[in-house]
């Protein structure tokens, strides 16, 4: 046979190397029409599609009557898309006076943008009309700069709310990237806001405009239909703005405290206010660098909300807590009786003042929280030990977060053995931490918030309720969602129990240490407390409730470094109750202030005479 094949290699190589060439061309081809085909598109659709995204109006607001508290208003905002702009330092520099910022503020907002750099960066919010008009008739001055009608978040009560409602914020480019958001859309930051965000904040909506090469605007695209926004639900909360506003006059401009009212029986807060206050407006159109600086470098903390987690000694409003538990063991009854107090008592080296130095004699338990006896209470908890004071104090909650529906709750201290033993060595310490415990001293830390909540169980016959600020949620359609009122848990004490705890507390009111912030109309229950706090004045705490045999409204308050519970905190939960207790009618509203005479100037009476 004759093999006609080529045989020289020479031949070989030439057409191996040829259908390699093809090979490769085909290749690169294969790659640039069908791999690549998605980028070279999208960067021809970009020069020519401006994709501008349209957030959707927030969800509004509302207290426990309707009244608004917060909502979207129109606003205009201004941003730059970064792959339109070839200098922007120069850019930054035109628009700075313009926009009222700092160059470098502008700057470093396009540079934080690394990705996706087709997309507008709002650079500022709610500006001026008159901007707007110089940017709108000057565009060419301004290349890739847009503006768009948008909205802000207004808050009307402004300071007053500002922890409980918190406010909203810009997603950054790093947020962006772990959750569904777009960079620059408007999220929840802090309090209700950011607690309720997926139900307020609504579905974004998109144009896709058509621009010309030099970025003017030729019209809507016609194969990409644009997409409406969805407003956000309606939120009401179960806050009452006329208590809100009484509990925050109060502290005036100087107090720093916590204020918290509710309704024992359901767990709704009617108040809630953490002084001092920042103005939540700030945060909604832009805040600048040195404006937060200076609110997060204030030494008095206005942005630390002191409600849920501010944590102070209880001081004697513990003393519930003590002598709870030790009915509940068994070990006294109201007719048991201590060592007599002489303004303080002996143990080991040490001597433990009584708040009285004069002294008050040998009481019973109901005397005793009347008087508020350190001695009593002394005697009480050392007899109590550390073992059933930690285990009660537990079992009342104060090792968990109450379960309110503000973002950030801590929790107080309530340590036991184990704790001291980690903390000062086996042998460091002894009984004598119970003489502190038991009035509410040492290392028992409590927030506003556990305390109120603890107070609301032993007035509601030991049901204590989840604190709650949501009332409902309601879609733009109407259709309202409810929020069912949960059980917490139960207090470790039966009825009798409670019943003599309830006996002293309405006789501190009686005729005990907050009688001079008795009401006449209404019955009240309560406990003063005095902490002593290592850094300055002592805490001044006030619990009560009202009426006294069925209790509508229990208000906690803490000023801090005020001195005596009963001179400063019992005064001011006084006041929300006059204001609470007038709305109901029970008592009479004063006479409106009378006005004064105008002199008749308009003739009006003239023909009388
Ligand atoms: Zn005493």
């Amino acid at each position: 046979m004759v093999d006609q094949v080529p045989k020289t290699s020479r031949g070989w190589i030439l057409t191996g190397g040829l259908v390699a060439a093809i090979l490769l061309i085909l290749a690169k081809l294969i790659y640039l029409q069908v791999f690549q085909y998605k980028y070279y598109f999208q960067m021809s659709e970009e020069n020519r599609i401006r994709v501008l995204p349209r957030s959707a109006m927030r969800g509004k607001i509302v207290d426990r009557e309707g009244r608004l508290l917060a909502s979207d208003r129109p606003a205009y905002t201004v941003s730059i898309i970064p792959s339109e702009v070839s200098k922007i330092d120069y850019l930054a520099g035109e628009l700075a006076p313009l926009l009222e910022m700092d160059e470098k503020a502008i700057v470093r907002k396009v540079a934080d943008r690394r990705t996706r750099k087709y997309e507008p960066v709002a650079i500022r919010r709610d500006l001026s009309f008159p901007a707007v008009c110089i940017i709108e008739e000057s565009s060419e001055l301004f290349p890739g700069v847009v503006y768009q009608l948008d909205q802000t978040r207004t808050y009307y009560y402004g300071k007053s709310l500002c922890h409980l409602i918190g406010y909203t914020g810009e997603v950054d480019e790093r947020e962006a990237k772990d959750q569904q958001f777009r960079t620059g859309s408007i999220i929840g930051r802090a309090g209700v806001e950011r607690q309720y965000d997926q139900s307020l904040r609504g579905i974004d909506g998109v144009d896709y405009l058509e621009v010309s090469a030099t970025g003017r605007i030729i019209g809507p695209l016609e194969d990409r239909p644009s997409k409406d926004p969805l407003m956000g639900d309606e939120l009401a909360l179960t806050i009452d703005m006329d208590l809100q506003m009484a509990a925050d006059s109060c502290f005036g401009d100087t107090l720093s405290g916590a204020a918290i009212f509710l309704d024992p029986k359901t767990g709704e807060i009617l108040a809630l206010v953490s002084k001092p206050t920042f103005d939540p407006n700030l945060f909604a159109g832009f805040v600048s660098r040195s404006e937060y600086q200076s609110l997060a470098g204030d030494e008095r903390l206005p942005l630390f909300d002191r409600t849920i987690r501010g944590t102070y000694p209880p001081g004697s409003t513990a003393k519930i807590l003590t002598a709870g538990a030790a009915l509940e063991e068994g070990l006294i009854t109201t007719e048991t009786h201590f060592g007599p107090c002489r303004g303080g008592m002996q143990f080991g080296n040490r001597f433990f003042k009584c708040w009285d130095k004069r002294g008050h004699g040998s009481l019973g338990l109901l005397a005793a929280l009347e008087q508020s006896c350190d001695v009593y209470f002394y005697q009480l908890g050392l007899k109590l030990g550390l073992e059933k004071w930690s285990k009660y104090a537990r079992a009342c909650g104060f090792d968990q977060t109450t379960g309110l529906d503000i973002p950030g709750e801590k929790i107080g201290h309530a340590p036991d053995e184990k704790w001291y033993e980690k903390t000062y060595g086996k042998y460091n310490w002894n009984k004598s931490v119970m003489l502190n415990l038991g009035i509410g001293q040492g290392e028992f830390l409590v927030t506003p918030i556990e305390l109120a909540q603890f107070y609301a169980g032993v007035v509601n016959h030991g049901v204590v309720m989840k604190p709650h600020v949501i009332r409902y949620l309601r879609t733009p359609k109407g259709e309202t969602n409810y929020y069912h009122a949960e059980i917490a848990r139960g207090l470790p004490f039966s009825e009798e129990t409670l019943e003599i705890l309830k006996e002293g507390l309405y006789r501190v009111v009686q005729s005990g240490t907050a009688v001079r912030s008795r009401i006449p109309e209404v019955t009240m229950g309560g406990k003063t407390g005095t902490a002593q706090n290592p850094h300055g004045e002592d805490h001044s705490w006030f619990v009560g409730y009202a009426p006294a045999l069925d209790p509508q409204i229990l208000g906690c308050v803490i000023v801090e470094n005020a001195g005596h519970g009963s001179t400063v905190a019992a005064p001011f939960v006084k006041a929300v109750f006059v204001k609470f207790f007038q709305k109901k009618g029970i008592i009479k509203m004063p006479p409106p202030p009378l006005l004064p005479l105008v002199s008749a100037g308009n003739g009006v009476n003239s023909a009388a005479n």
